[in-house]
This record gives C-alpha cells, structure tokens and sequence, in this order.
C-alpha cells in the first residue's frame, strides 16, 4: 500500500507523522472523506473547495494548489489500483510544540490514503436503520462551526457513543435551539406527503456533498425539496426517513426513539432516490 505524505508517496511502513504534530496533539487540522466509482475520483471540486473552506475558516495553509491536490490524489489512486473505493485526504497543522500556537507550526502535513471501504452492510440497505435522539447537541456556531470538517470529531463522536450505548445503528443530534441537526458522520432527510424535507445547513450539519447531490437528483424526479428546520416531532410522524453521506450513500431509516417510520421498511422515495444515486455514481 503506498499513502501520499507531505509531497510523494511512500511505502505504508514509512507514512509516519511526529508525535509532535498538532493534528494528533489538538485535532488541529481538517479533512476529507472521498469516493472513487468506477476508477472516477467523484465529486473532486466539491470536496477540494469544502477542504479549502474548511482550512480558511481554521487559519491553516493548505501547502498546495489545487491542481497539485488533484495530481496527489490521482497518483494515489492510481497507485493503489484503486476502482471501487475511498480515499481519506487529511490536512494537519504540521509539527509544533507541546502550546496551542498553531502559527508556531511552520508547514501543514498532507495525508492521502485510497483504501477500499467498509459499507453498512447489504442487509441494513435493505432493513433500514434503527436511530436514536441523543443528548449530545451540535456544535455551537458561535464555537467551531459545524461546516468545517476538521480533524476534532469528539462532539459526534459522543453522539455515536450514546446511540450505540442505546442500542441503535446511528445518533440523530440536535442543535442548540432544538432543531435537527444530522447524524453523527451524516445529513438527515425525510418525506412527508411526497415532499422531500431537509433540514437547513444553518441548522448546524455540514453542507455534506451527498446531500447537495441528493437535493439534485430529487428535484430531477420531480419530487419537491424544502430545505426547513425539523423538530423532533417531524422526525416521528415522517412517512419516510434516510441518511446520506459518503461512506453510507443513501440509506433508510426505520425507526427512531422505538416510533417506527411507515410501515417499518424503507420507503418508495428512499428507494427511488439510492438507485438514482446509484446510476449517478457510476455513469
Ligand atoms: N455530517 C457529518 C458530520 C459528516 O462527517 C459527514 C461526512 N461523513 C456528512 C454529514 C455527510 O457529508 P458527505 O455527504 O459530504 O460525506
């Protein structure tokens, strides 16, 4: 396996960072999860400018352009005969001292590792996922906003304890105010009288790239899309419900806080909305 670190690939046995670099101190860095469909890297600028977004927002200099970003990503891929797969691209602060003084870092790490990925697997697609509201709340957007993608996941990460302590597949977090957030490591949708709702960005959930590619592929099939703060309640008498992300595409929701959703299986629209993914993905 070759990673890409800082500026070429190397052997994996060789991808070492210092134990003096801020990303493993602070968490202070940022990061992206990325598909490869069918040897395609999918959705490259989208990410590249939400990784570049993420990083102004933290004051850190990604040490590349853009173009060099692309080249290290497909020399990685490629490297890895990558066809079907993932790719993470980390960004750290770099090496520092034992303070907070991320300026005293003098160059950001770069990390590129194509691998291939662990789905949910076929049969959660097929029976939908048993969900839960958790007490953990999102990131206030007056502390680290929650559109950056930065390597300090802790706040979801309680969010994933707390559902898995309860017994369920995912954590439904909410914000502040009490509106829906998303999930811990994905954007929360549903359909209620053949709309489809989602919450709000401002709402505290990252712009996740499968849930602006979703929102498109809906409004392709003529299904309305209504991007509005849901509350709990919505979530419960939802004629449909599902998550999207990355890692898991798009996936159906079944039952959250023991209310089942529908009739307990994912719905038509879910259905609809994963196969035209599906086809995107890898025309
Ligand atoms: N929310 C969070 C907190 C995430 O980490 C992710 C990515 N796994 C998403 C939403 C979904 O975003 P994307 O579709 O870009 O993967």
């Amino acid at each position: 396996m070759k990673i890409w670190l800082d500026d070429k690939l190397v052997d994996k046995e060789q991808a070492n960072v210092s134990v003096f670099d801020h990303g493993l101190l602070y968490g202070d860095g940022v990061f992206e999860g990325i598909r490869v469909y069918s040897s395609k890297i999918f959705e490259l600028e989208a990410h590249l400018k939400r990784l570049w977004d993420s990083a102004k927002v933290i004051r850190l200099v990604i040490p590349m352009t853009y173009e060099q970003m692309k080249d290290a990503l497909d020399q990685t891929v490629q490297a890895n005969h990558i066809v079907n797969g993932y790719i993470r691209l980390v960004v750290t602060r770099g090496i520092g001292d034992l303070g907070l003084n991320p300026f005293l870092c003098k160059q950001a790490c770069v990390i590129i590792i194509a691998a291939q990925i662990q789905l949910y697997p076929q049969e959660l697609y097929e029976k939908g996922l048993k969900v839960v509201s958790v007490s953990t709340i999102r990131n206030h957007p007056m502390a680290i906003p929650p559109q950056v993608k930065s390597l300090n996941y802790l706040n979801n990460l309680l969010a994933k304890i707390e559902s898995l302590d309860a017994g369920a597949d995912e954590a439904i977090m909410y914000n502040h105010e009490g509106f829906v957030a998303e999930a811990s490591g994905d954007n929360v949708f549903i359909v209620k009288n053949g709309v489809v709702y989602v919450p709000p960005i401002q709402a505290g959930s990252l712009e996740g790239i499968t849930r602006q590619m979703v929102m498109r592929l809906a409004a392709k099939e003529n299904l309305p899309v209504v991007e509005k703060n849901l509350t709990r309640f919505d979530l419960y008498v939802a004629d449909e419900f599902f998550l999207t992300g990355t890692g898991a595409e798009v996936i159906g929701v079944v039952e959250i806080d023991k209310r089942i959703i529908g009739d307990g299986k994912p719905g038509p629209i879910t259905k609809l909305l994963r196969k035209k993914f599906f086809e995107y993905a890898h025309s």
